[in-house]
């Protein structure tokens, strides 16, 4: 089977409901529906070069923030923006700890990923969360996501490389300039001289400022010596809050 086949195998079974809009037809997919995969709103160009949010003017390469700010990854990509089908599909992965729509979302992932023109990684590294937050939650969803894709792109999947020493995530009130702050030493590394020189795919559900993935990059870099690291996400927020 050629991967567009077992693409659409995976998005397309038959006689199953989509795990996004519960609908059941024909062209029911394994769990996220055809209706539902096309009003995804994909990332086109134009959009950013360094983090991949998308810009509303062609004739700029970077968007405001990537000009003022220096990330340590070489870039960051999206699937498509936090909107519709993806947040309902990334809140139901989360919050309604529907862990079986992580593999369709993962195909889209893989589908995207097939369109860059990154070097090849040796390891993809999902963003890890606090002991806290996992136990709360019972999963890493980055990490099913990570697993999964993993799979689909027959790439090494590991989280026992990177770990978050400090829950950060209740950073709402902080203005930007202090959650960039609030993020630092957030993770530990592990098993350094395995991940030395290495190009790492670092995967989270969703780019929000960047603050946490480039934490993870930069400890990744300077704490273990990677020698590069690409952002690969499944949604990214369209303004940053
Ligand atoms: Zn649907
Ligand atoms: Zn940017």
């Amino acid at each position: 089977m050629s991967f567009y086949e077992t693409f659409l195998e995976m998005i397309f079974p038959k006689n199953l409901k989509c795990r996004v809009c519960g609908r059941e037809s024909n062209e029911s997919h394994y769990s996220i529906c055809a209706s539902c995969v096309r009003s995804i709103e994909y990332i086109n160009p134009p959009f950013c070069l360094k983090c991949g949010k998308p810009l509303e003017d062609d004739s700029l390469r970077k968007c405001y923030e990537c000009k003022k700010h220096h990330y340590h990854f070489v870039e960051a990509r999206s699937v498509g923006t936090f909107t519709g089908v993806l947040k309902k599909a990334v809140y139901r992965l989360k919050y309604k700890k529907d862990v079986y729509i992580a593999r369709p979302l993962a195909v889209l992932m893989a589908e995207s990923f097939k369109h860059l023109d990154w070097p090849e990684a040796d390891i993809i590294i999902p963003v890890p969360l606090s002991n806290s937050k996992l136990f709360k939650r019972g999963f890493n969803q980055s990490y099913l996501l990570a697993r999964e894709l993993g799979k689909l792109l027959k790439l090494k999947v590991s989280d026992r490389h990177i770990i978050r020493v400090r829950d950060t995530d209740s950073q709402t009130k902080l203005t930007r300039a202090q959650r960039w702050e609030n993020m630092k030493g957030a993770f530990e590394v592990f098993k350094k001289e395995a991940l030395k020189g290495r190009t790492i795919i670092l995967v989270d559900d969703i780019f929000t400022t960047g603050a946490t993935v480039d934490e993870c990059s930069r400890t990744l870099i300077e704490d273990a010596g990677v020698k590069e690291v690409y952002v690969f996400t499944l949604a990214t927020a369209k303004n940053i809050t």
